[in-house]
């Protein structure tokens, strides 16, 4: 079926020798692209990150090897070194290989260091982007990423460095100039950072949104502020996505998924329009 899909819209394979790298998005395994399902059903050899939904995988060929090759904060997980080398022996011995990874494969995803090591052993490589937490996550939170009456920017925020630690950023330029912050592997440094925005600035009622598993059938959102932030992010489900900014209030609008579990949506959730009934 996928096959079919691709062949009468033209898509490129994955051919032998070849690495895709793939995104599989934040979790819902329909919001994976076309190109990565089709990969998915081509490949010989799928390296997986811990945060793709399995699910996926049962699209795979029955006769694929499935390789975990998952990075997971402060749990145990393959070397970066030995994941980039298994996608260059697989290559060379002329399998399809696909790296399948969580989100988007360029958003803190070590997707350019994997790619890079590619080019260097001289393999031919497709990357095939994906819907990133950040963005699609919070979106089934009904939390859009910029709304013009609220953020004309958007701050994409690591919050854990490549030593462990939060990151060391010039915090008052960001609470000066970022409107919304997204913060990504947040959890364990939310404190810090939180305290980071609030010295430099920010306001500690600032709305703020911590959204758990998000697009997955657990997915969890909390509405809070800024100030609580760092009582609450540690102790939330992981995978977590974390957002700071008035955006945030439009959840109260947006929340489409929990309208689907009977949820009344406020149709003015900026409370700006006099006419609004419901504001
Ligand atoms: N490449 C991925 C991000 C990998 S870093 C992407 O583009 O989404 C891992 C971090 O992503 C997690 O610590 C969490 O902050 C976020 N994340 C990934 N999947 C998530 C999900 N389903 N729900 C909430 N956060 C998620």
């Amino acid at each position: 079926m996928v096959k079919q899909l691709a062949a009468r819209l033209g898509l490129p394979s994955l051919e032998p020798g070849w690495v895709w790298l793939a995104g599989a998005g934040p979790g819902d395994p329909g919001l994976a692209s076309l190109h990565t399902i089709h990969a998915i059903a081509d490949a010989d050899v799928i390296l997986c990150d811990a945060l793709v939904s399995r699910e996926l995988l049962k699209l795979s060929r029955p006769d694929a090897m499935i390789v975990n090759a998952g990075k997971r904060g402060g749990k145990p997980s393959s070397s970066q070194t030995a994941i980039s080398a298994q996608l260059v022996s697989h290559a060379r011995k002329g399998m399809r290989v696909l790296r399948l990874k969580g989100g988007d494969p360029f958003v803190f995803g070590r997707g350019a260091e994997e790619a890079l090591s590619l080019v260097k052993a001289g393999i031919p490589f497709r990357i095939v982007p994906g819907v990133t937490a950040g963005i699609g996550g919070l979106a089934y939170a009904g939390i859009p990423a910029t709304h013009r009456d609220t953020n004309q920017a958007v701050t994409f925020i690591t919050g854990t460095s490549v030593n462990g630690h939060a990151p060391a950023l010039d915090w008052p330029a960001i609470a000066k100039g970022s409107p919304t912050i997204v913060l990504y592997m947040a959890r364990r440094h939310a404190r810090e950072i939180a305290a980071n925005l609030v010295a430099a600035g920010r306001s500690p009622h600032e709305p703020a949104a911590i959204v758990s598993n998000a697009s997955l059938e657990n997915q969890v959102t909390t509405i809070t502020e800024l100030a609580r932030l760092g009582d609450l992010a540690p102790d939330a489900d992981a995978p977590a996505i974390l957002v700071i900014g008035e955006n945030v209030r439009l959840a109260s609008g947006l929340d489409w998924l929990g309208a689907l579990s009977g949820r009344l949506l406020n149709p003015d959730p900026l409370g700006r329009d006099p006419l609004s009934e419901t504001a």
